[in-house]
């Protein structure tokens, strides 16, 4: 099982090491890390934020674990030496075109939520968005008319075959879990998701035990805070998910817990090819003061380890230890509490 690490900026390499100490201990057998530079720490020794040779790690490795990039001092480089273009440059170099969110209440964390606890204590979705298409990547211009006027325009658009592959990772998503699967559109207005409504349910076919129903966005952002314990599997295209995924994130409270993974059409012996990593940034603002909270990044490498090396059991190991220690009162600052990261790291091991 190779592992591509690619820790990054500010508190990525902190958290990192916590996330290694969990795999570690699992014991697993045949696994092979290796450590690559990347973002702000890729320029500064390379010149690039993803310079080659990570790029060649990561094509090598059946998955790639993710700390967090973003380094103040690149704020001022050239777009595409600055060190977020790693994220876009290692989707596009591996074809990652789903991006899974998990958004969960823990037990014992209902009061961060900005939802009222007895809404927020039902919490447990995923949110599956499609990556590579959508408005973000059709033509797009400011241009003058005739009449002087300026006029900004982004071309929406989906191929069949980009709908049909993502919504075979949702439905498939929805099989492990509780096997009940939200499309969210906008069929009421948009071509484009019309199109992607009626591919959705003809994959449903091939998905006869998976529950499908279908939402407006609109609905589906009122919903999601109305009541959230309605949803299961959410798959939806770029720009809705962009949107919805980062609402139902807040939904559950800190950032520091939130994990997500990119998965391509690539498999290897063991699973899908994807890459892990915490929806946080790089904090800055915290990093070598030990008191980042570790757990998304320890939930990350449990998504891993679910979807690339197939080990649902460690997965489900993992999640219980951090709930478990949350449960115990472990908290980071970010949660209010006092736990440094490595404390953090050791509560989680020793409750695996
Ligand atoms: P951020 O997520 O890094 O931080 C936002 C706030 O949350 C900060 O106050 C930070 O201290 C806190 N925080 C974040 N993660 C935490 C953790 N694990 N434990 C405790 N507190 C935590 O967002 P930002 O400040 O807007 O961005 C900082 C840098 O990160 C920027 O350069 C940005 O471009 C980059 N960024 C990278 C990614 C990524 O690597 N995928 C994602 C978002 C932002």
């Amino acid at each position: 099982m190779k592992i591509a690490v690619l820790a990054g900026d500010g508190i990525g390499p902190e958290i990192m090491v916590e996330a290694l100490k969990v795999l570690d201990a699992l014991r697993l057998p045949e696994v092979t890390l290796w450590q690559g530079d990347v973002g702000g720490i890729g320029y500064h020794r390379h010149g690039h934020p993803l310079p080659p040779e990570t790029l060649e790690m990561t094509k090598a490795a059946d998955a790639v674990l993710f700390g967090a990039v973003g380094d103040p001092t690149c704020d001022t480089l050239e777009r595409h030496l600055r060190p977020e273009q790693a994220i876009l440059g290692l989707r596009q170099a591996l074809g990652l075109f789903a991006n899974l969110r998990p958004a969960q209440m823990f037990a014992g964390l209902e009061d961060l939520s900005a939802l009222r606890p007895e809404i927020s204590r039902t919490i447990d979705l995923l949110i599956v968005r499609e990556l590579n298409g959508d408005v973000y990547f059709g033509e797009k211009a400011i241009r003058t008319l005739d009449d002087g006027r300026r006029q900004g325009f982004d071309f929406m658009s989906y191929a069949e075959d980009e709908v049909r592959r993502i919504a075979h990772v949702a439905f498939r998503a929805a099989q492990g879990r509780q096997k009940k699967l939200t499309s969210v559109d906008k069929a009421n207005v948009l071509e484009t998701s019309q199109l992607w409504r009626d591919v959705v349910i003809e994959v449903a076919k091939d998905y006869p035990d998976v529950q499908l129903s279908h939402m407006y966005v609109d609905n589906a952002a009122m919903q999601l805070v109305r009541d959230p314990g309605q949803f299961d599997v959410v798959v939806t295209g770029n720009l809705f998910g962009d949107i919805l995924s980062d609402q139902a994130s807040m939904c559950v409270g800190s950032i520091g817990l939130l994990a997500s993974a990119s998965l391509g059409e690539t498999q290897t012996q063991f699973g899908t090819k994807g890459l892990y990593e915490p929806i946080h940034g790089s904090a800055p603002d915290i990093a070598g003061q030990g008191k980042a909270n570790p757990m998304a990044m320890i939930l990350s490498a449990a998504m891993m380890l679910r979807h690339s090396f197939g080990r649902e059991a460690e997965a489900v190991r993992i999640e219980t230890a951090v709930a478990k220690a949350l449960a115990d009162g472990i908290k980071g600052a970010d949660l209010g509490g006092t736990a440094g990261t490595s404390q953090v790291g050791d509560a989680v091991v020793a409750r695996l």
